[in-house]
């Protein structure tokens, strides 16, 4: 599987046509901890996007990975050094000249592999999905990992909301890339319980206000690789669903 930034120009013309998937790995460049790396989340979505676009192409869909989205709207994670976040209209903006640019090159379907959970981010993705409906010119599907049906095929711990930098996305970093894991400082961190999305809810807007002082919340230490392993192909699944879906939804438009 090649990727697009990989490709020719011939390639990736050939790569195009009516029915074929362009998957856009969407991450942030934000504090996770004291044990991941700030490209934490660009490392799952491009894992989630592989493993899509395997079982997209296993049925007979052409599929390509994207190069990912890595800057975004971030602002829970501000306070910490290295977290650079984007403006929301700036990630709309940026979603739809992608978009723009595949549907001129004859693509048929953007897939979003979106791993990260911040509400201006989650916002800026959803004002650009309606745009690109609005358009009608590409199907788009992007399965938001935070809500159903999705989010019921998760761990415990990411349905408790405590799911930034504890052991559902260190288990991915662990799986994918655990040369940037610290695993002493991992193994020893405490569990923090705090409900990131319930904090959500009542109006608090920072790491610091959801109580997670060292950007992040779960059970970092309860971590491992085999179940990074196995949630990938949750996530790969997921997303082939959701393309399967769109497309199912688009040919009956087209009766
Ligand atoms: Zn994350």
């Amino acid at each position: 599987m090649l990727p697009l930034a990989a490709m020719t120009w011939e390639e990736a013309r050939d790569a195009g046509g009516p029915g074929s998937v362009a998957v856009l790995p969407v991450g942030a460049i934000e504090a996770h901890g004291p044990h991941l790396p700030l490209e934490t989340d660009v490392i799952i979505a491009q894992a989630m996007a592989r493993a899509g676009a395997v079982r997209l192409i296993a049925r007979g869909t052409s599929a390509v990975v994207l190069p990912p989205l890595t800057y975004t709207a971030a602002a829970f994670a501000q306070g910490f050094a290295g977290t650079l976040s984007l403006r929301p209209e700036t990630v709309t903006a940026t979603v739809l000249d992608i978009a723009g640019g595949l549907r001129r090159h004859a693509f048929g379907v953007l897939a979003i592999a979106n791993a990260h959970l911040d509400p201006g981010h989650l916002a800026s993705l959803d004002a650009a999905v309606s745009a690109i409906r609005r358009d009608g010119g590409m199907a788009v599907a992007f399965p938001n990992l935070a809500s159903k049906p999705w989010a019921l095929r998760l761990s415990d711990e990411f349905r408790s909301g405590a799911c930034h930098a504890g052991q559902f996305e260190t288990s991915i970093v662990m799986a994918e890339r655990p040369e940037l894991v610290h695993d002493a400082s991992r193994a020893a961190l405490p569990p923090n319980p705090a409900s990131l999305s319930r904090a959500i809810r009542n109006g608090k807007r920072s790491f610091e206000e959801a109580g997670g002082d060292r950007a992040y919340f779960g059970f970092p230490a309860q971590a491992t690789a085999e179940e990074g392993r196995a949630t990938i192909e949750v996530l790969g699944a997921i997303l082939d669903e959701a393309v399967q879906a769109e497309l199912a939804a688009r040919a009956g438009q087209a009766k």
